[in-house]
């Protein structure tokens, strides 16, 4: 069972919107044992909706259609599909009652636009959107199925769950697809590659393994279309189960846990707790954690220690250490991440500073070099790290990068 999922409306193609209906649909589909083939966004325009439905059908089973049926002259799905698939329109006296409720309730009165809504092509069933004024719309054809629906995002959605979900798994005989994700730490994607050569090569047919890298973190995706879901769940567990003797040692979750998520296991689990000193990261680190709930069981402060007199004052970093090598140097993250620890009481001290842009980098220290810092009871030590060259994505991988080391020095 294949599906091909298309949005229209200019304001997508143009940037002044996020197309999230693709994404909420791709994930309704993969849930009910659907393969999405294709995600394509057209503008309004009669020519583009036509030549994307031949496409659209000839490759798949479903197509699904969101967008373009409000009342006024821009949107033109309804009769480009009724033009499409040579239907009449009619009028729904049920649907123009619904749209007259509507529109009472909020005091505007029923127009010939509105008249408009309520004409649906003869040829389709329609499916009766209660939370706007828009009826959703399912056609069959050549044994195909083509469901067209309003674009905005929660009338699709009430749409999806209450009528379209439904009538897909009545109509077609679904089968499943699974996808279960193993996390490993503290090995390079090539290095694992390797390592995991002779699984992968062994890997049952039906099995599709994917690497999704991250910093110090790889995730194995093992993905199953169109199976019996409870028999595949085994087949994986076995080949994840196998994986556990080729690196026992880097396996250290499942499923979508991200690296901070892991860290706070951890700490909550054996009551240690941990602290934060950021410059260029301007409290990113200690963000991520907080955002966590229960991370007052661990997490005792962070401080945002942008500038040097507040190194020093806050986490007592040397100034005549600043003076001879530099704000971003090995030794000031060092100290820095010393320095957090100390004040604070904490078991283990984080530290970034480093040069976040678009200016004052040099040639030594270019923009984007960060030193990262972790002290533990046992060792100090500081990693300096490239983090790119984009301002935002210095301060997402810097951070990144710094929780996954201290990761990878606590577990
Ligand atoms: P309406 O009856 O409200 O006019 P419609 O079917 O004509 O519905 P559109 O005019 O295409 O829908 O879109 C209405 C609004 O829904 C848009 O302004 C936009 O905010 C949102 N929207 C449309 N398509 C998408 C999409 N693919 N992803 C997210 N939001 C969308
Ligand atoms: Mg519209």
């Amino acid at each position: 069972m294949k599906a091909t999922i298309i949005t229209i409306g200019d304001e997508i193609l143009i940037g002044q919107i996020l197309d999230t209906n693709s994404r909420y649909l791709s994930q309704q589909l993969n849930a009910a044992g659907i393969v999405v083939c294709e995600r394509t966004s057209i503008g309004d325009s009669a020519e583009q909706i036509t030549q994307t439905l031949d496409r659209a059908i000839a490759q798949s089973d479903v197509v699904i259609i969101t967008g373009g049926l409000g009342p006024t002259k821009d949107d033109i799905t309804k009769h480009t599909l009724a033009r499409y698939f040579a239907s009449e329109m009619r009028y729904d006296e049920r649907e123009a009652e619904h749209i007259r409720t509507l529109l009472a309730r909020r005091g505007i009165a029923f127009n010939e636009l509105n008249r408009s809504q309520a004409m649906v092509p003869t040829l389709c069933t329609v499916l009766h959107n209660a939370h706007g004024t828009a009826p959703g719309m399912w056609f069959e054809y050549e044994g195909k199925v083509v469901v067209s629906l309003p674009g905005v995002p929660f009338e699709m959605v009430h749409l999806i769950e209450d009528e379209v979900m439904p009538r897909l798994k009545k109509r077609f005989a679904l089968r499943q697809i699974v996808h279960r994700t193993l996390i490993t730490a503290g090995i390079a994607e090539s290095i694992l590659a390797e390592r995991i050569a002779a699984w992968e090569d062994a890997l049952p047919e039906e099995l599709h393994l994917a690497y999704l890298p991250a910093p110090n973190i790889v995730r194995l995706r093992l993905s199953a279309y169109e199976v019996d879901g409870e028999s595949i769940s085994r087949t994986i567990e076995n080949e994840f189960e196998k994986l556990h003797t080729i690196i026992p040692d880097n396996i250290v979750g499942f499923e979508d846990a991200t690296v901070e998520q892991l860290v706070h296991r951890l700490l909550l689990e054996r009551g240690e707790r941990l602290a934060v000193a950021e410059s260029c990261t301007g409290g990113r680190i200690a963000s991520l954690f907080t955002a966590q709930a229960g991370a007052s069981g661990y997490f005792m402060c962070g401080a945002v220690t942008y500038s040097n007199s507040s190194k020093c004052s806050v986490l007592e970093v040397d100034e005549r250490v600043i003076e001879q090598f530099g704000a971003v140097s090995e030794q000031v993250a060092c100290q820095m991440a010393e320095g957090i620890r100390r004040v604070s009481g904490a078991d283990y001290g984080i530290s970034t500073t480093g040069i976040a842009g678009p200016s004052g980098g040099t040639e030594e220290k270019p923009v984007g070099t960060v030193w990262i810092g972790i002290s533990t009871p046992h060792r100090t030590f500081a990693v300096r790290r490239d983090c790119g060259t984009d301002r935002g994505q210095i301060i997402s991988r810097a951070s990144a990068y710094a929780i996954s080391m201290l990761y990878n020095e606590i577990r």
